[in-house]
C-alpha cells in the first residue's frame, strides 16, 4: 500500500495545470503538468481539480422519511468529499449518525437538532418540551468532534403555535454550549425581521434564496435592512437549495445587490434527489455559473468559504504535507434546462460535472454526474 499514486493533467480553477504527487494519502508534491513521477497514474485529461466540495447542509440519516439519505449517495459519489448534516438528528439520535460514519466514505459532521426527536418528524418544534436543554449540553459535550453547531428550523410549519420561542431557547443554548446557530428560515410567522434580527457573527441563515411570502427581500428584490444588518455582523449565508428553498428570481435579486456567496449547499434527500430539483451537487452549482458567478467563485462556495466556516481550513487547499482531499470534475458547454424551486426554468449553456473524487488515498470515481 506504499505506492505513489500520480493525478495528472488536471487544472485548478485559476487555470494553473498541475500534477498531484499522492503517497499514503497525503500529497507529497506538485509538479508542472506532465511532470509528476509515480507507480500508479490517474489521466486528469485536463480536468479541473479543486479541494474536495463541502456541502453544508444535507440529510443523511437514512432512515427518516422524507428528508434522508445514504451518506455516500449524497457525497463522494457526487464529488463531494464533506457533508455536513443538517438537523436530522436531536439527542434522541445523534449517536446513531455519528456511528455511521463508520461504513461511509465521505466526512461527516453535523448539526445536532434543538429538537431532542429530530426530524422523526416535520414539525419537530411545535412542542417546547421536546429541547431538553441538558440534552443538548451532554451530545454537544460527548461529540465535540463531530457536532459543528446547532440546528434550528424556524418557519411556520415546524413551530406551530410557538412563533420565535424556539429561536430564542436555541440563542440560549447557543450561549451554553458556544455552538453556532444553523437556522432554517422559511414561510412565517414567525416574521422573517424577526428571525434574522437574533442571528449573530458566525451563525448560519440556510435557505436565503427562497422565493416564499416571508423572505429576506422586498417586493422590488431589495435586501430587507435587517438583512444587510446581519451580514454586517457577520453571519453566514448558505444556498440550502432543497426542495423548496431556491428561486431564481431571488438568486438574481441577491446577485443584484452584491449579497453573498458564503456558501452553496444543496439540502439534498432522497426525493430531491432522485426526482429533483436538487439531483446533485454539481447540478446545483451549475445554476449559480448560469447565474453569472465566475467558476471560481462557485467552487471557493463549496471549498474556501465551507472549511473556513467549519474552522478547518485544510479542507480548502491543496498542500503539500495535507490529506489528499480532492475533486476532478468539467465544465462542459452544451445546453441544459435548470429549474428551480419555484418551477422556473433556465436555459443554461454550460454544466458542472463532477467526475470523480480522491479520498482515503483512493480515487473513487463518480456515479452520478448531474
Ligand atoms: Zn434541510
Amino acid at each position: 500500500m506504499n505506492e505513489k499514486l500520480v493525478l495528472r493533467h488536471v487544472k485548478c480553477v485559476s487555470g494553473e495545470e498541475i500534477d498531484i504527487e499522492i503517497e499514503n494519502g497525503i500529497i507529497v508534491g506538485l509538479p508542472s503538468d506532465g511532470e509528476g513521477r509515480g507507480e500508479r497514474i490517474i489521466e486528469g485529461s485536463g480536468a479541473y481539480v479543486s479541494s474536495g466540495w463541502i456541502d453544508m447542509h444535507v440529510h443523511a440519516f437514512p432512515e427518516f422519511d422524507p428528508y434522508g439519505d445514504e451518506i455516500d449517495e449524497i457525497g463522494v459519489k457526487q464529488g463531494v468529499t464533506t457533508i455536513v448534516d443538517a438537523g436530522s438528528c436531536g439527542a434522541d439520535r445523534i449517536s446513531e449518525l455519528a456511528v455511521s460514519r463508520e461504513q461511509a466514505r465521505t466526512r461527516l459532521y453535523a448539526f445536532l437538532n434543538i429538537s431532542r426527536i429530530g426530524l422523526t418528524r416535520i414539525d419537530e418544534l411545535c412542542n417546547l418540551d421536546w429541547i431538553d436543554r441538558e440534552l443538548v449540553r451532554q451530545s454537544v459535550l460527548t461529540y465535540s468532534d463531530f457536532i459543528v453547531g446547532l440546528k434550528a428550523r424556524i418557519s411556520r410549519s415546524v413551530v406551530g403555535a410557538n412563533g420565535i420561542a424556539p429561536l430564542r431557547l436555541a440563542r440560549q443554548l447557543s450561549v451554553e454550549t458556544k455552538m453556532p446557530l444553523m437556522v432554517h428560515i422559511g414561510s412565517g410567522p414567525p416574521d422573517i425581521r424577526e428571525v434574522i434580527a437574533l442571528l449573530e457573527r458566525n451563525d448560519v441563515v440556510t435557505h436565503y434564496l427562497n422565493g416564499k411570502k416571508n423572505n429576506l427581500f422586498d417586493d422590488s428584490g431589495k435586501p430587507l435592512q435587517e438583512f444587510i444588518d446581519a451580514i454586517n455582523r457577520g453571519v453566514h449565508l448558505d444556498v440550502g437549495h432543497g426542495t423548496a428553498s431556491f428561486s431564481f428570481k431571488t438568486a438574481e435579486a441577491a446577485k443584484r445587490h452584491g449579497i453573498g456567496l458564503h456558501t452553496i449547499s444543496t439540502d439534498i434527500y432522497r426525493g430531491n434527489r432522485l426526482n429533483g430539483p436538487v439531483y446533485s451537487m454539481a447540478s446545483v452549482l451549475s445554476k449559480f455559473l448560469y447565474l453569472g458567478y465566475s467558476l471560481e467563485e462557485v467552487i471557493d462556495a463549496v471549498t474556501i468559504h465551507a472549511a473556513a466556516w467549519l474552522g478547518k481550513p485544510e479542507l480548502g487547499r491543496i498542500q503539500i504535507g495535507d490529506r489528499a482531499n480532492l475533486t476532478l470534475f468539467t465544465v462542459n458547454n452544451r445546453t441544459v434546462e435548470l429549474m428551480d424551486s419555484e418551477g422556473e426554468r433556465r436555459a443554461a449553456n454550460q454544466v458542472i460535472e463532477a467526475k470523480g473524487v480522491i479520498m482515503g488515498g483512493e480515487f473513487i470515481e463518480c456515479e452520478v454526474w448531474s
